[in-house]
């Protein structure tokens, strides 16, 4: 059953699955939602959505919520229903009694991209004003961290430069490692409409997507790399531009760091850099390179979009700084139909950066070394700021086994499905003595925890969400929250528990003190927000109406940088026992680890993974289309189901990681991004053999 009878009132609100930040309709009777509408004013999706969001809400109901906090002495114990009171002075009395006994930098925070920007600011205050350190990191370390390292350095602020609306303006656009149509399809479906339209595509992906052939669209070139060698391809295309003379010379010189640019052509142009010369490497025809390279140069406003597939590898970060110098190559960047766009994850990835997730910035990307900012926070919240940044998820673990690193406030996220290396999570977080999970279900990672605080839906709460393009999306309570209070609520009894003083009584008093401390959102309040539906930061001052268009007259840094992108063949090896390469990715049914998609009843969903493989590897290997596989590496094995499909080149394997059965987290190994730490999980040498089954 879909739909269950007629509303009585509607609440327009946010969906709350991925990085599009569709509007919809929220129609209720009573405290009962009855179904959601795309909301034809949303600006993000003008009336559009997928089923995700039309349809998966279901899970706010599931009988596996848990509404009481719970709590046990030791992980070995049974969980004990208690008050929120007593949950909270437990879990208050134990971080407080760690810092005692072990310092103050012994415990942290890890901050959901799942929940709202008010939220988010919260769990990293939480840390720096009432822990007193700076250790508190993101989900978003696991996927976008590099876009945000990237991004950063090389045009001062590290978000997508363009709206949605922009891809209407494009002629060429290049795809890299993405996949829209189903892991953003209502963005996906304005794409492909102006590829009907008549702009050309250009796709880099070791797989075979939708968009690279679908009806009435088929792109200009698909280089299929082999995975890991996006640095390569990105840099082989760079020396094209500039040995044929392609670049926008005048651009570079007006809006780039000359000097800079000087080294950087010098860079590309070496022959090692050209298409031929990484062809055996990259595994891509270097005329293909070639051609792309002079179609995005060449055939007008050329926009790019990428996503995980350029940042979950030993040099995400670097392929970033590949594509931003591309954009700066050809001057495509500042104007509509352009730009470098990251297609974010989850519904709230760029809020969470926003809002100071990461231990070496406060909110707004600014670094916590920096006394001018600090100062700032510091007249806030009235104390003083640790000026030393604080440990990123793979460091608390370490630190933990280490014995140095206790206790964690775990908002929204299952850290031991969703980050890499399962068996080392485990052993970090037993090694704690205080694990806080504040989650809708007990996940996998509150096995370790000690106290268990109940999360609430995007139904149930106040807030904003900040999409892919920079908008920041307002999102309504439509619904008493079944566990009695929103997660800012029990962020901020968490807070006074421990001594603070906090007396928020609605998030509009939080966006205030956001809005207060942070430069891009000074202009943003909710009084705005309910005037315009919607604004993309930076909004203030000089922006009061938002910014679409980032970048437009000079770079947020100044001089755009270029920078040299040398490219380093990851430490993951095949070899004779693991002669494949898996990759990973999604569909458009799924979300993510399934937490909700999997707890909606009211649509069917495709119920496993799958593991695709050429048909020349399959024959090779005596497997025929539904006979089970063991997919093994160096860190694990599991099995799934083989699919026989020429999408993916002979030597690369593919599968999705939605469902918690096939662990494809047990599989991929422990390298990663050199800047960042985002997990290399895009590429693993694998085998695959004949199985009976899991
Ligand atoms: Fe929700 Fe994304 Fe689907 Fe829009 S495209 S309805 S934001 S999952």
């Amino acid at each position: 059953v879909i739909e269950t009878g007629q509303p009585e009132h509607s609440v327009v609100t946010t969906c709350a699955y991925c990085g599009v930040g569709c509007s919809f309709k929220a129609e209720m009777r009573g405290e009962e939602l009855v179904r959601m509408v795309p909301y034809k004013d949303g600006k993000a999706n003008r009336g559009h959505s997928c089923v995700k969001g039309r349809f998966a809400w279901g899970y706010a109901n599931h009988r596996d919520r848990i509404l009481n906090p719970m709590i046990r002495e030791s992980i070995d114990q049974p969980w004990r229903e208690v008050s929120w009171d007593e949950a909270l002075s437990f879990a208050a009395g134990r971080l407080k009694g760690l810092q005692e006994e072990y310092g103050k930098n012994s415990i942290g925070v890890i901050t959901s991209s799942r929940c709202t920007n008010e939220e988010t600011f919260l769990v990293q205050k939480l840390a720096r004003a009432v822990f007193r350190n700076n250790n508190t990191d993101t989900c978003a370390r696991v996927c976008h961290s590099p876009t945000g390292y990237g991004l950063g350095q090389a045009f001062g602020t590290s978000a997508g430069t363009q709206d949605f609306d922009s891809v209407e303006h494009s002629d060429v656009v290049v795809v890299i490692g993405a996949n829209p149509t189903d892991g953003h399809p209502v963005f996906g479906s304005r794409l492909k409409k102006r590829l009907r339209d008549g702009a050309k595509l250009i796709v880099i992906d070791p797989r075979r997507i939708d968009l690279v052939r679908t009806p009435h669209v088929e792109a200009a070139y698909h280089l299929p790399l082999r995975p890991g060698t996006n640095v390569a391809v990105l840099t082989a295309m760079a020396h094209v531009i500039v040995t044929e003379g392609l670049m926008n010379e005048a651009f570079i010189r007006e809006r780039c760091d000359w000097d800079e640019f000087q080294d950087y052509a010098a860079f590309v142009a070496d022959e090692r850099n050209s298409p031929e010369a990484v062809e055996a490497s990259t595994g891509v025809p270097a005329e293909a390179v070639r051609g792309a390279a002079r179609l995005y140069a060449t055939g007008g406003n050329g926009a790019i979009y990428y996503g995980l597939g350029v940042t979950e590898h030993s040099q995400g970060s670097t392929a970033v700084m590949a594509i931003a110098n591309l954009a700066m190559l050809t001057g495509n960047i500042g104007r509509p139909g352009v730009g470098v766009n990251p297609l974010r994850g989850q519904n709230n990835v760029q809020g969470s950066c926003d809002m100071g997730s990461f231990p070496h910035e406060l909110p707004g990307y600014r670094h916590v070394k920096l006394p001018e900012v600090r100062a700032i926070f510091e007249e806030a919240w009235g104390v003083e700021i640790d000026s030393e940044p604080g440990l990123r998820i793979p460091n608390m673990l370490d630190a933990a086994v280490d014995g140095t690193f206790k206790g964690i406030y775990i908002q929204g996220e299952d850290i031991l499905q969703s980050d890499p290396d399962t068996k080392h999570v485990a052993a970090g977080l037993a090694a704690m003595e205080c694990v806080i999970v504040h989650d809708l279900f007990l996940n996998e990672t509150a096995n370790y925890a000690h106290v268990f605080l109940p999360g609430s839906t995007f139904l149930e709460k106040d807030g904003t969400f900040t999409n892919a393009e920079r908008r920041i999306n307002r999102v309504r309570r439509v619904m008493r929250p079944k566990n009695g209070y929103a997660d800012w609520e029990v962020t901020q009894m968490l807070a006074n528990a421990m001594g603070a003083e906090w007396n928020y009584t609605h998030p509009s008093q939080i966006m205030d003190e956001i809005a207060a401390t942070t430069p891009s959102f000074a202009g943003v309040s909710y009084d705005l927000l309910e005037e315009k539906g919607s604004v993309q930061w930076p909004c203030n001052e000089a922006n009061p109406e938002g910014s679409p268009v980032m970048h437009v007259n000079g770079f947020v840094r100044g001089k755009g940088k270029f920078i040299v992108t040398e490219y380093v063949a990851t430490d993951e090896k095949t070899g004779p026992r693991f002669p494949l390469l898996l990759t990973t990715g999604r569909i458009l049914s799924q979300y993510n680890v399934g937490a909700q998609t999997r707890r909606t009843a009211n649509v069917v969903w495709h119920d496993e993974d799958v593991l695709e493989i050429h048909p020349h590897d399959a024959e090779q290997r005596g497997i025929r289309e539904g006979d089970w596989v063991r997919l093994s590496s160096r860190s694990g094995e599991t099995a799934l189901r083989a699919r026989i499909t020429d999408r993916v080149a002979p030597g690369v394997v593919y599968t999705t990681f939605h469902h918690p059965d096939t662990q494809a987290n047990v599989i991929t190994t422990d390298f990663s991004d050199w800047a960042t730490n985002c997990p290399e999980y895009k590429v693993t040498a694998v085998q695959v053999t004949p199985s009976n089954g899991l």
